[in-house]
């Protein structure tokens, strides 16, 4: 089964407003007419509004960094699902490792905002991976295959069809530190394997699984021609558009 290959960029909490209309501009310019990978860019809440104008008419789809459990409501601070859709978002990153790490989230507020993302029409991006601690004590096939199980228990795979998992060691996020090739296959192909055994064969052929932590232009090449590895979610390298360009290309 061939999967279209999907890059996505978490600009995290970087670029005012007026950066993100910048940086948006440099990535329709270098690879907004690049049909043949899905791309994605995830700028804060405060820059998708110029963001989606300057991507517009291009293909790069734009996605948000969270979202609340609720539709509506006294939570101030928040900003929900349908707030997203309308602010022209498709996308919407779930569970990022330093969510779980400093906001407290786990698989139950995973699952919570996964229920909430496909009810606003959003299609989620759920990261897992293990922290250096869980590898080193060769955990990281029992959690990998928990958080994925957690987080979509008792969604269908109908449900789910949209969904793509960002598998991302939190040891090499932000570090500097990449998995190797193999490394990263091994763990895509457990959740695979996690996913035919829970949701179906059929939909774990179907489901896209992206690999995060450093990826850079120079590594993007051999981590994403690994078999089960479906593209990249990419964080610092995705500031710069020529950088993320060539991540983007890699993949062709
Ligand atoms: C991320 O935040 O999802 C990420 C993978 O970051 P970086 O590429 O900077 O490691």
């Amino acid at each position: 089964m061939s999967r279209k290959k999907i890059i996505a960029g978490n600009w995290k909490m970087n670029k005012t407003p007026s950066e993100s209309a910048a940086l948006a501009i440099a990535c329709v310019a270098e690879f907004g007419d690049i049909a043949d990978v899905e791309t994605v860019i995830c700028p804060t809440f405060t820059g998708l509004a110029v963001a989606r104008e300057k991507i517009a008419g291009s293909k790069i789809a734009l996605g948000a960094q969270n979202l609340h459990t609720e539709k509506n409501g006294a939570y101030t601070g928040e900003i929900s699902g349908d707030m997203l859709k309308d602010a022209g978002c498709d996308f919407v990153i779930i569970g990022h490792s330093e969510r779980r790490q400093y906001f407290g989230e786990n698989e139950e507020t995973v699952n919570k905002k996964i229920r909430a993302a496909l009810a606003s029409g959003l299609k989620p991006i759920v990261c897992v991976g293990e922290t250096l601690d869980v590898r080193d004590a060769g955990g990281t096939e029992k959690l990998v295959r928990t958080q994925t199980t957690g987080a979509l228990a008792g969604l269908t795979a109908a449900e789910l069809s949209s969904m793509v998992i960002a598998y991302e060691p939190v040891w090499a996020i932000g570090t500097g530190r990449v998995a190797s090739p193999a490394q990263a296959q091994e763990v895509h192909a457990w959740i695979r394997d996690e996913l035919t055994q829970t949701l179906g064969a059929d939909f774990a052929s179907k489901c896209r699984i992206q690999y995060g932590g450093s990826v850079k232009a120079d590594n993007a090449k051999e981590i994403l021609s690994q078999p089960d590895v479906d593209g990249a979610l990419v964080g610092g390298a995705s500031l710069d558009a020529k950088g993320f360009a060539a991540i983007v290309k890699a993949t062709l």
